[in-house]
């Protein structure tokens, strides 16, 4: 099955790919057809996800994928959360986000820097469907004094691992598609299809 995938984030684009490969969905990211980015005017990022995905499926006519995603933090009472692209403004870079970050934060001792990956995928079979998959997935961590690591994209060189003493900009393309938010919303999201699939195939020939 071929499916857009609505974002023209290229780090989620790269992740999402990955992890697709084994499966037997095709994913075509929207900018290939010419599909423009959208609003995101939602609260939640579950609406988010589903204005991205009803765009992208009206758009180019295909089922979609839409992935919206951010970085809580306690000590921000759970900011940028849904605001994380644009937390230095509309057109910032993720180094411009992680500066902002860095200084909101410059005050708070080690103990009190936990935080999370949110991430909701969202599937439409097409711009109309009732029924969308809803995925979430979360992945804590801990914000680092400084940035480390050349790997991922956005808030990944001041996300600490649990456990790993390293960033998610320092572990492995593999290793954070084991644990992140976005793998796991993306594994549950895979099996929701399979199972929906399953229900909509015709009984087997004896139960005719
Ligand atoms: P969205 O396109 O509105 O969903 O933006 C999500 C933003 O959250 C991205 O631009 C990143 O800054 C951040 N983000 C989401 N997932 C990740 C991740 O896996 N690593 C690092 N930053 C992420």
């Amino acid at each position: 099955m071929e499916i857009v995938l609505a974002t023209r984030n290229a780090g989620k684009v790269r992740e999402l790919q990955t992890m697709l490969e084994d499966t037997p969905y095709q994913v075509v990211p929207q900018s290939a057809l010419a599909c423009p980015e959208v609003p995101e005017t939602g609260l939640t990022f579950v609406e988010n996800a589903l204005i991205k995905a009803r765009h992208a499926a009206l758009y180019t006519g295909r089922p979609a994928i839409a992935d919206d995603s951010g970085l809580a933090c306690e000590a921000l009472a759970g900011a940028p959360g849904i605001y994380s692209a644009r937390y230095a403004g509309v057109d910032a870079s993720d180094a411009d986000n992680i500066d902002r970050l860095l200084h909101a934060m410059r005050l708070i001792p080690a103990d009190g820097r936990r935080c999370r990956f949110i991430c909701v995928i969202v599937f439409l079979s097409h711009p109309l469907d009732p029924c969308p998959i809803i995925a979430q997935g979360s992945w804590d961590g801990v914000v680092t004094q400084i940035a480390r690591g050349e790997g991922g994209f956005g808030y990944d060189p001041i996300f600490e691992v649990p456990g790993t003493g390293m960033t998610a900009a320092q572990i492995s393309p593999a290793e954070k598609i084991r644990l992140s938010h976005r793998g796991a919303a993306l594994r549950s999201l895979v099996e929701r299809l399979a199972q929906r699939e399953m229900s909509t195939q015709p009984p087997p020939a004896s139960h005719a």
